[in-house]
């Protein structure tokens, strides 16, 4: 029998936890969020953070920046952001408008508030299997769902497909470091089908909407779905063609309701850790 792993059940426990134990906290956990493109989507997700912020009581600061935003402009708000010792975690939606460099901002972002774990020696230490500050949210929240339905990684055969550095990469490297053999594809990848078929844990992570077909998926594997595609009637639908996987795989995760969930939830998480990092002694 197929289990649909529930991502807002799961997300849900680790919310409803982070707002218990907040109540209880003399100060409040700070999230500093930053929009600078004119994106639909990205405006719908810093509406959704800010939203989360607030429910769980956290400090919820939101900087809307237009087109007229300069590189030094952002430069110098990062700067005030890593100094104010009432901000805990730093966002930075992206993408930014196409005039800004985001790596360089990404690189600003002092490494101890990089909330998202994009900044070069949070990914470091992933790799090195060393405890980065903060762990890239949709990653973090992949492995915990994981764990949440007691699957054992350990010798699995995983794959991931996408190899982006938001998503696909680091959840390879999490996979790694706990001990499933992991395979990374990509768009220029050979053969993927004989690679899936071969796989225990699936997960795909491209935007291309029913990639993983049923003929692609092992009996009793794992299939994990990130992908979120629009579709012309409005309607998200992931990478996988879910109606049809579910009957072969043991788990699947169904989009939306899936890992969507679980990454706004580790955002949350990881601006409370990284609040309490900073205020070791305080509270
Ligand atoms: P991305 O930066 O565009 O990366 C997509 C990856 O997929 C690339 O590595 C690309 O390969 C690979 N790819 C594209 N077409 C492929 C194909 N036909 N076969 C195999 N690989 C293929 O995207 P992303 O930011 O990682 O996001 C991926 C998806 O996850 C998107 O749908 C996004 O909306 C979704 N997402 C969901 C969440 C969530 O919380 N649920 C969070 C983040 C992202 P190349 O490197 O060769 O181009």
């Amino acid at each position: 029998m197929t289990t649909i792993i529930d991502g807002k059940l799961c997300a849900k426990k680790i919310l409803d936890d982070l707002k218990q134990k907040t109540k209880k906290l003399q100060k409040k956990p700070a999230l500093a969020v930053i929009l600078a493109n004119d994106d639909a989507s990205s405006k719908v997700y810093v509406a959704s953070k800010e939203k989360h912020s607030l429910d769980l009581g956290f400090d919820s600061c939101v900087y809307r920046f237009d087109k007229s935003i300069t590189q030094g402009e952002l430069i110098k708000l990062i700067h005030e952001l890593n100094e104010n010792p009432n901000i805990n975690g730093i966002l930075v939606q992206l993408p930014l408008f196409k005039h800004l460099n985001s790596q360089e901002i990404i690189e600003l972002i002092n490494p101890k508030k990089d909330v998202d774990g994009f900044h070069p020696i949070n990914v470091g230490k992933l790799n090195c299997g060393l405890e980065p500050y903060a762990i890239c949210c949709t990653p973090k929240g992949i492995i915990k769902l994981l764990k949440e339905y007691k699957i054992n990684l350990t010798g699995k055969n995983a794959i991931v497909i996408g190899r982006s550095n938001i998503v696909g990469k680091p959840t390879a490297t999490l996979l790694t470091n706990e001990n499933a053999t992991v395979t990374l594809a990509h768009s220029k990848t050979k053969n993927l089908k004989e690679l899936t078929k071969n796989a225990d844990i699936i997960i795909s992570a491209t935007g291309v909407a029913k990639l993983i077909k049923a003929d692609m998926v092992k009996k009793g594997a794992v299939v994990i779905d990130v992908g979120i595609n629009k579709q012309a009637n409005g309607k998200l639908i992931g990478d996988v063609d879910f109606e049809k996987v579910k009957n072969i795989a043991s788990y699947i995760t169904p989009v939306p309701g899936g890992v969507g969930p679980m990454t706004i939830a580790c955002l949350m998480e990881n601006t409370y850790e990284l609040f309490l990092a900073q205020n070791k002694g305080i509270i």
